[in-house]
Order: C-alpha cells, then sequence, then structure tokens
C-alpha cells in the first residue's frame, strides 16, 4: 500500500482515501489482474493508483477537471504503466460508452447512485463486483437498498482507525472518520 505521504494533494480536490481504508477497499475488491476497472469519482486518485496496480485497466471518471489533474500527477508519480484512461464528467453520463469491466468503485456520487448502479448491473461482465465507499450514513443505507433491490447481496463493513501521534506525555491515539465499504454482485 502507498503511504499517504508520497500522494501528491492539492486543498481543492477530496482525497486520498488514507493507508487503512485504501487496504481494506483492495481487500474487498479481490482484483485479479485481468480485470478492467471503472472507478467513480478518483478524486486525488489514492484508490485509482492501488487499482491501477492490480488490474489490466482501470477507467476513472470525475466530474471535476481539477480532480483528474491531481489523479494524472498520481498516476505520473506512482504508476506510470499507462493503464489507466481518465474520463471527465458526470458519471451516468461517462457510462453511456464505456466497455463491460469486472469491478465498479464507487468513491463520490452526488446524488446519482441509483443511476450509477443500475447502469453497472447492466454493463458489469457475469460475476462482476461493486463496492461503494461511503462516509455518510444516507450513502451507507441507500447503498445497501438499492444493491438489494438489484439483488446483488450487499455486505458492509465500516473501518475505524486510530493512529498513534507523538506527544510529550506518551503516544496519542488520534481517530479518524469512519468510512464503510458496502459491496455487492451482479446477480448473473
Ligand atoms: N477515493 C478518492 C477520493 C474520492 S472524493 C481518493 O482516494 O482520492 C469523491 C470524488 O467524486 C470527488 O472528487 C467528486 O468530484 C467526485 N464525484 C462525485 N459525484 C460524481 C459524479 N456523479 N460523477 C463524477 N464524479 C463525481
Amino acid at each position: 500500500m502507498i503511504p499517504d505521504e508520497d500522494f501528491y494533494k492539492d486543498p481543492q480536490v477530496p482525497g486520498p482515501s488514507k493507508e487503512e481504508v485504501r487496504c481494506l477497499v483492495m481487500c474487498q475488491a479481490r482484483m485479479k489482474e485481468d480485470e478492467v476497472v471503472l472507478e467513480v469519482g478518483c478524486g486525488t486518485g489514492g484508490l485509482t493508483v492501488e487499482l491501477a496496480r492490480r488490474a489490466a485497466k482501470v477507467y476513472a471518471v470525475n466530474k471535476n477537471p481539477q480532480a483528474l489533474q491531481v489523479t494524472r500527477k498520481n498516476l505520473d508519480k506512482l504508476h506510470p504503466t499507462g493503464n489507466v484512461e481518465l474520463r471527465m464528467g458526470d458519471a451516468p453520463q461517462v457510462m453511456e460508452d464505456l466497455p463491460a469491466y469486472n469491478l465498479l468503485v464507487v468513491g463520490g456520487s452526488s446524488g446519482e447512485l441509483e443511476q450509477i448502479l443500475k447502469k453497472a448491473d447492466q454493463q458489469l461482465k457475469p460475476g462482476g463486483r461493486v463496492i461503494v465507499t461511503a462516509i455518510l450514513l444516507e450513502t451507507k443505507l441507500y447503498s445497501i437498498k438499492i444493491m438489494e433491490e438489484l439483488d446483488m447481496n450487499p455486505k458492509i463493513v465500516e473501518i475505524f482507525v486510530a493512529r498513534g501521534q507523538s506527544t510529550n506525555l506518551g503516544t496519542m491515539m488520534q481517530g479518524q472518520n469512519p468510512v464503510a465499504i458496502i459491496s455487492g454482485r451482479k446477480k448473473t
């Protein structure tokens, strides 16, 4: 896993997901090296770089061009192999002309999660998987509801991490925000 401090960051763009969160997402992703991934909402590219290291091809989408610039910088620095295509735009529109993929990872959806998951249900290859990372309670509940409607057998895990911070009294454990990872599988 790439250390957080190795990523180039832009204060205007969210991410990267913390190392421990990326670790659990990769664990849940169960990637195989010949697979194709669609990532919606790549932000800083924290997950993009980790996915690209483990997949044959990654399509990374963001509606904010600045986020794509930051993701590009991180790919150039940390994984310059050229197996990532960046697409600018709102996910449901960009998804209209993409080839089939094995895994969808959603890092941001801004109110369009239902459309994104329904579209993915049509586009995923047989046995395809979906993963939503969520910090909002509403997104957690909503992801489960939509995946249930699509018969994707959703599972949720949530990670709460505390990192040790040195102080003059000793090592203080500092908590980070919890992140939920909701995963499902396309019914074949
Ligand atoms: N996991 C990322 C951070 C994701 S931040 C990392 O590790 O770096 C979520 C991103 O999703 C934001 O940059 C936001 O612009 C993008 N986003 C939100 N809704 C979107 C949509 N409907 N289509 C495309 N991008 C979207």
